[in-house]
């Protein structure tokens, strides 16, 4: 025993002090096939080029193609893909430049200046040292003309739209770092409350940033971890930041299609479970959502799609169209395009223009496809870009100049996440019928430390317990075999540990219904 466990020291040891580099390979059409099949750790994927986490032994799976060494034993937190919308910017003076491919640069950042690059006409992207996930994404809906849905996409309301705008834009600075943004990120959640979400939780990711703000949608008949996404970030930034970033194309925008979709969709019912995200420290460098992407490949959420919004309500071409921003593998995101254009063309005027890539890393959705996720960016017409990008100029009636598109815009999302969570509309009945029938389900006491205890009727019952995030904590087994129809539930899960304070989910599912109540578990 103690042998093996000093021979399994020794190699730990080993494997901490052996060197790693971070390398730029050349690409092929084969794209990153070959990596995964010899276990390379792929970090970040550009169009001609991928760059590599590789070890002594590993050079000699990758010495068939190109290479270049760009950096011994890296560091986390040092390294930062950059795009330019400012071309005249000198980005030397803000790290070293490891390398460039068209418009991308790796930069080795300079910690003390970062922050001033930030504020620059750029886009970033933290490149962080964890190999992205290979997959080859999943199946997407069918395009469905369902009465339900276009109810749901005829509440949509410009002027509510544009009031979200308008409050977002009123917090003068949503700075990531910066204290409007944490009163923005109340804000957004408090709206996530009036509009009926089953949970709402901040999620902190980095430190001294506002956190990420989730609402949770809780699905009918999936209630756990297979949801939908509709996200946008909600900080900004300009060259007059931290003190004014009022960003209202960037990104109030995308975070107005959250909230519409939230208040749109509360009174209807979903077979899967929807999250509402508003991520923060995009600006950084896509903290936020590499954060929550990461979390969530890590505990095996399934995800049916992520429909990001950055930038969609400035418009300078009649007419504009929506750029649709899909990759072409690893995940495969084209059915998810194609599924969302014709939603798009089907329920709304919004045209439509597919952008099919194999790299885009700028934007919330990036950090779902390093993690294996099918998703989308929506984006306004790209070219010329919105001349207030990134400045104090970014406000209602400049950087964010028609608010019809933008609507048309969050129609076409609303009804492509309604679609792609199903509506749950024939079955509604038969719950409403188990309540005047009298209920299959009622707990005592439902706020406790340690006990609850669940009563049910109904033959062959399923009965498990979910947190607030939708994730299954404990199963009931073997009810049938229960002489008085009730089981106690100790605030322990399927493991027999203590779990956390918080609201949990009793859901009980029999041949005849599905019936979910709320506890509270407390210290
Ligand atoms: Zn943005």
């Amino acid at each position: 025993m103690n042998k093996i466990l000093l021979l399994s020291l020794s190699v730990l040891c080993v494997a901490a002090f052996a060197d790693t580099y971070l390398v730029k390979a050349d690409l092929d059409a084969s794209r990153l096939d070959p990596f995964a099949r010899a276990n390379i750790a792929v970090i970040a994927e550009l169009e001609h080029t991928a760059i590599l986490l590789v070890n002594e032994e590993e050079f000699n799976l990758i010495s068939n193609r190109s290479f270049e060494v760009l950096d011994e034993n890296p560091s986390e937190g040092d390294y930062y893909l950059v795009r330019r919308v400012d071309e005249t910017l000198d980005l030397g003076l803000y790290g070293d430049i490891l390398f460039s491919e068209n418009m991308d640069y790796l930069l080795r950042i300079d910690h003390a200046v970062f922050e001033e690059l930030i504020k620059q006409k750029v886009m970033v992207k933290k490149l962080f040292l964890r190999p992205i996930v290979f997959s080859d994404g999943n199946p997407q809906p069918e395009m469905l003309i369902d009465p339900t849905v276009q109810e749901i996409v005829d509440l949509v309301n410009a002027d509510t739209v544009l009031s979200y705008v308008q409050r977002l834009q009123d917090f003068i600075s949503r700075y990531s770092t910066y204290d409007s943004c944490f009163a923005a990120a109340n804000y957004i959640a408090s709206k996530f409350n009036d509009y009926g979400c089953d949970s709402i939780f901040f999620q902190n990711h980095t430190s001294g940033h506002a956190p990420n703000v989730i609402g949770v949608k809780r699905g009918v008949i999936h209630p756990d971890s297979i949801y939908a996404v509709i996200c946008g970030h909600f900080d900004a930034t300009s060259y007059l930041a931290p003190e004014i970033a009022p960003g209202a194309d960037d990104n109030a925008s995308g975070t107005a299609s959250v909230l519409e979709a939230t208040r749109v969709m509360k009174d209807y019912e979903f077979e899967y479970s929807i999250r509402y995200i508003a991520f923060s420290g995009e600006e950084f460098g896509l903290y936020g959502s590499e954060y929550y992407a990461s979390m969530a490949c890590s505990q095996g959420d399934n995800i049916l799609g992520v429909l990001n919004g950055d930038m969609i309500a400035y418009v300078d071409a009649q007419p504009e169209s929506l750029e649709v921003i899909a990759k072409i593998s690893n995940p495969s995101c084209e059915p998810l395009a194609d599924y969302f254009i014709a939603v798009a063309d089907t329920y709304t005027t919004l045209l439509t223009n597919k952008r099919m890539v194999n790299s885009a890393p700028y934007s919330d959705h990036a950090p779902f496809w390093d993690n294996g996720y099918v998703a989308l960016c929506n984006i306004e017409d790209m070219w010329p870009v919105n001349p207030y990008y990134h400045t104090p100029g970014d406000t209602i009636g400049a950087g964010y100049n028609n608010n019809d598109f933008c609507t048309e815009v969050i129609k076409a999302e609303v009804a492509a996440l309604s679609i792609m969570a199903v509506p749950y509309t024939t079955s509604i009945d038969e719950v409403s019928n188990v309540k005047f029938a009298g209920s299959r389900l009622s707990i005592y006491p439902t706020v406790h430390g340690s006990q609850f205890t669940i009563v049910f009727n109904g033959h062959d019952p399923f009965i498990a317990i979910y947190n607030a995030t939708g994730h299954c904590v404990k199963q009931f087994n073997h009810l049938t075999d229960q002489p008085f129809n009730h089981v106690v539930w100790y605030g322990k899960d399927n493991f027999d540990q203590k779990l956390p304070t918080g609201v949990y989910f009793v859901r009980i599912e029999t041949n005849e219904a599905t019936q979910v109540e709320k506890v509270v578990l407390i210290k």
